[in-house]
C-alpha cells in the first residue's frame, strides 16, 4: 500500500473523530480566509491527500484521478443525501466547470467565462468577476460559450476567457490583478479549458481548429503574467525557420507546404496535466484543421503533433516525448480528453503511467517516463480502425471506411468519450468512464473535389467534409449507427467492462468516484445519480429537470461532506440540435447544486417551453431555391441553431419565429441588432437575397414540424 493510500484510508477516521485539520474550515461571514487560500502552492497540491476536505485542482490532485478519499456519503448513507443549497447561475448555456474548493470557499465559472466565489457551506456569494467577453466572440466558438473552470494558486484565481485572455484575480476579493492576451485576435481562437498551475507557472491552451487555427499552449509567470514558454502543436509557415527542434521534427510529417495557412489544428483546448514525478507537463492536442487529411496534407504523413499526448519540460516547455493516438487524423479525433496519472502494476512491474480515453475509441495506458505504449483497448466500438498494433504502437485503419463517398463512421466527431471527466479508482483497477456513440456522416467536400480550392473563412466552420449538404447526407446515407450513452467501469489493462449503465441519451455529465464506494454522474435526462462502484447499481437519484455535462466534486467543511455539481446542458451537442430531452422540454436554467446528508433545500422547476410551432408566413420557393436555402442555413446557421433548423434547446429554435421575429430577422442577421445577446451580425457573409432563402428554409422546416405535430396528435 502506498503512503498516499494509507493517508486516504486514515483520513475518514480523522473525520469521524471530528478532527478538523484535514477537512478544511468554513468561510466565516462570507469572507475568503485569505491566509489559507494564499497558501495553495505546489507542495500543498502535491500533498492534497492529507487534506481530502479540499478539491485543490482541476482533477483534485496533480494526478487528476478525480477519486476522493471522503466516505461520509457511502452506500449505507447515500439514501439520506439531499440538496444542501443551490445557486441560480443566471445562465441558459452549457455549464461545464469543475468547482475548486479551498478551505470552505468554492471557486467556479459559468457561461461567458464569468467567475464566482461562494461560501461552500451556504452557497452565499463572496465575490463575482465578469471578464465581459465581447458577445460577438460567440461566433468563433464551435461548442457553446462554456468554461471548464479556474486554477487557484498563490493567492490568485486564474481563468481563461472565451476571447483568449488569461486573467489573474485576487482570491480574497475577486479584483483583477493582471490579464494578458494569449492569442492572435485576428484568428478564431477561443479558450474554454481550465488553466493549470505548477512551478510558479500558469499553463493555458485554446481551441478553434474547426475555424482554422494553429494550436499551442503557453506558460505564464503566475505573479506577473509574463510569457515564459510556448509550445506549438503543429508547424507554422515553412518560409520561417521552425520555432524549435520539435517543430522541425513535426514539419517532416506534413507533406503540403500550404497546410499551415488552413491552421493545421492540434489545439490544446482541454487537458494539460503537470507531473511532479518527472517535472513535466502533458499537453493533449486536438484534431487536424481542416478535418479531411487529403485537403490538409495531400501527400500523406502523420501530421505531428495532431491528436497526440506531448510531454514537455515544465519549466522550459522543451519537447521530451510524444505519443500520437491518431496519426493523420481524419475524423476530429482529439486527444484533448482528460489525462490521469497513476502508479500501476503492469505485467509484474510497477509503472508510472498516464491514462487517457481520447475521442478515437481506444483507451491508452502510457509509460510517463518514455511515452511507451503499454495498453490500447477499445472502450467503445470503432469502425475507422480495427485495433492498435502493439508492436508499432499505431492504430490499424480499416480502408473500407475511407470517406471519399459519404459514410457513417464511429466514433463520430463527438468521440467515444469527450471532455466529460472520468474518474480513476486505482485500488479497484477501474476507470469510471462516460462513453457515448453519436455519429455524423463524413463526406469529402464536393467543392474541393471539383476545383481543389479550399479556403479558411473567418468565423465559419471549415472542415473539409460536407457541411452544406450534411442534412441531406444524414437522411440519405444508409445504416446510421444507433446513438448510445453508457457509463462504464472499465479495466484499462484488460479492456474489459466490470459493469455498464445505459443512459437515456448520449450526451451526459462527467464522473466522480469516492472512497464511499460511490460513482456520481448527472445525465441528459435531468437526473443526478449515485451508483454502487462495485456493481453499477443505481443507489440514489435526484431529479434536477436540467441536463448535466459538468463533473461533480466532493469536499468537506467542519466534518460535513458535500457533493457539488453544475446543472445545465449545451456544449458540443448544440450543432447536432440535440442536447437531450430536458433542453427541449424546459428552459435550460443553470444551477450550481451542493448535496449533503439530510440536505433539505429544494430546486425550482425550470420554465416549461412552449413547443408549439407558430403559424408561418407563406413563402413561395422553387425546389432549387429551397435547396439553396438549406445549404446556406447549414453553412452559416446550423452550428448554433441546429441541423434541420431544429435547435438543441440551448440556442433559440428558429422555427418558433412569430410574425414580429420575422419582421426583425433582417436587422438581427444583417445588422447585428442582437449582437449583445451573443448573435453577431452576418453582413460580412450574407446578403438580403441569401437571407430570404434561409428564411424560406426555416419556414419549410417549421411547417414540416407543424405537420408532424398534427400527425402525433392524431
Ligand atoms: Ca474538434
Amino acid at each position: 500500500m502506498t503512503v498516499q493510500r494509507i493517508i486516504q484510508r486514515f483520513s475518514p477516521l480523522v473525520m469521524a473523530l471530528g478532527i478538523s485539520f484535514p477537512l478544511g474550515s468554513s468561510a466565516a461571514n462570507g469572507q475568503v480566509p485569505a491566509q489559507a487560500v494564499l497558501a495553495v502552492d505546489d507542495d500543498r497540491i502535491k500533498q492534497a491527500e492529507t487534506e481530502p476536505g479540499n478539491w485543490l485542482g482541476y482533477g483534485r490532485t496533480y494526478e487528476e484521478q478525480r477519486f476522493s478519499p471522503l466516505d461520509q456519503i457511502n452506500g449505507e448513507t447515500v439514501a439520506r443525501l439531499g440538496l444542501a443549497w443551490r445557486v441560480d447561475m443566471q445562465s441558459t448555456r452549457g455549464l461545464e466547470a469543475t468547482p475548486i474548493v479551498v478551505d470552505g470557499v468554492m471557486f467556479v465559472t459559468g457561461e461567458w467565462s464569468k467567475v464566482y466565489a461562494f461560501n461552500a457551506v451556504t452557497g452565499e456569494q463572496i465575490w463575482f468577476y465578469d471578464p465581459k467577453v465581447p458577445r460577438e466572440w460567440g461566433r468563433k466558438a464551435c461548442c457553446d460559450v462554456v468554461n471548464r473552470g479556474v486554477a487557484v494558486y498563490g493567492g490568485k484565481v486564474y481563468v481563461g476567457s472565451l476571447d483568449g485572455r488569461l486573467i489573474a484575480l485576487d482570491a480574497a476579493t475577486g479584483r483583477l490583478v493582471w490579464e494578458v492576451n494569449t492569442i492572435d485576435r485576428s484568428r478564431d481562437y477561443t479558450i474554454t479549458g481550465a488553466p493549470r498551475a505548477a512551478r510558479g507557472l500558469i499553463f493555458i491552451g485554446n481551441g478553434g481548429a474547426e475555424y482554422g487555427v494553429r494550436g499551442y499552449a503557453t506558460a505564464y509567470d503566475a505573479d506577473t503574467g509574463a510569457q515564459v514558454w510556448r509550445f506549438w502543436a503543429v508547424p507554422g509557415a515553412p518560409s520561417k525557420p521552425p520555432e524549435n527542434e520539435a517543430m522541425a521534427l513535426a514539419a517532416k510529417t506534413w507533406s503540403d507546404s500550404t497546410a499551415w495557412e488552413l491552421g493545421g489544428g492540434g489545439t490544446i483546448w482541454n487537458s494539460i496535466v503537470y507531473d511532479a514525478d518527472f517535472d513535466q507537463v502533458y499537453l493533449g492536442t486536438g484534431n487536424g484543421s481542416p478535418w479531411a487529411r487529403e485537403i490538409r496534407s495531400p501527400g500523406g504523413g502523420d501530421n505531428l503533433f495532431l491528436s497526440s499526448i506531448v510531454a514537455v519540460d515544465a519549466t522550459t516547455g522543451r519537447y521530451k516525448w510524444h505519443y500520437q493516438t491518431t496519426p493523420a487524423d481524419n475524423w476530429d479525433y482529439t486527444a484533448t480528453q482528460d489525462m490521469a496519472l497513476a502508479d500501476m502494476e503492469i505485467d509484474g512491474v510497477t509503472r508510472k503511467v498516464l491514462l487517457q480515453a481520447p475521442k478515437n475509441g481506444f483507451f491508452y495506458v502510457l509509460d510517463r517516463a518514455t511515452g511507451e505504449l503499454l495498453r490500447a483497448h477499445n472502450y467503445v466500438p470503432t469502425t475507422w480502425a480495427t485495433h492498435v498494433d502493439m508492436e508499432t504502437g499505431r492504430p490499424v485503419e480499416n480502408p473500407a471506411y475511407a470517406y471519399d463517398s459519404p459514410k457513417w463512421i464511429v466514433p463520430g466527431p463527438m468521440g467515444g468519450h469527450n471532455w466529460q471527466a472520468m474518474s480513476v479508482d486505482i485500488e479497484a483497477g477501474l476507470v469510471y468512464l462516460p462513453t457515448h456513440q453519436f455519429s455524423l456522416t463524413y463526406a469529402l467536400e464536393e467543392a474541393w473535389k471539383d476545383d481543389g480550392v479550399f479556403q479558411r473563412v473567418s468565423g465559419q466552420f471549415r472542415l473539409g467534409i460536407e457541411v452544406e449538404r450534411l442534412s441531406e447526407l444524414v437522411v440519405e446515407t444508409p445504416d446510421p449507427p444507433v446513438p448510445f450513452g453508457r457509463l462504464i467501469a472499465f479495466d484499462p489493462l484488460t479492456g474489459t467492462q466490470r459493469w455498464g449503465v445505459d443512459q437515456p441519451h448520449y450526451w451526459n455529465g462527467g464522473v466522480l468516484a469516492t472512497q464511499g464506494g460511490l460513482v456520481f454522474q448527472g445525465n441528459s435526462a435531468g437526473y443526478f445519480n449515485a451508483y454502487d462502484a462495485a456493481t453499477g447499481e443505481e443507489l440514489w437519484s435526484f431529479p434536477a429537470h436540467r441536463g448535466f455535462l459538468a463533473p461533480p466534486v466532493t469536499y468537506a467543511v467542519d466534518g460535513v461532506q458535500y457533493i457539488a455539481v453544475l446543472a445545465g446542458t449545451g456544449g458540443g451537442a448544440i450543432p447536432n440540435g440535440d442536447a437531450g430531452p430536458m433542453a427541449r422540454k424546459y428552459r435550460n436554467e443553470g444551477y450550481l447544486l451542493a448535496f449533503a446528508l439530510d440536505g433539505e433545500a429544494s430546486l425550482p422547476m425550470p420554465e416549461e417551453r412552449n413547443q408549439q410551432i407558430p403559424q408561418q408566413p407563406v413563402i413561395e420557393m422553387s425546389p432549387a431555391q429551397a435547396k439553396a436555402g438549406e445549404r446556406l442555413y447549414n453553412r452559416h446557421c446550423a452550428v448554433c441553431h441546429g441541423l434541420f433548423a431544429i435547435s438543441s434547446g440551448v440556442i433559440p429554435d428558429l422555427r418558433m419565429m412569430t410574425a414580429p421575429w420575422h419582421e426583425a430577422l433582417g436587422g438581427i442577421v444583417l445588422h447585428g441588432s442582437l449582437k449583445l445577446k451573443g448573435m453577431p451580425g452576418f453582413a460580412d457573409r450574407l446578403n438580403e437575397g441569401e437571407l430570404e432563402l434561409i428564411r424560406g428554409y426555416i419556414v419549410q422546416q417549421a411547417n414540416a414540424g407543424r405537420a408532424q405535430a398534427e400527425v402525433n396528435e392524431e
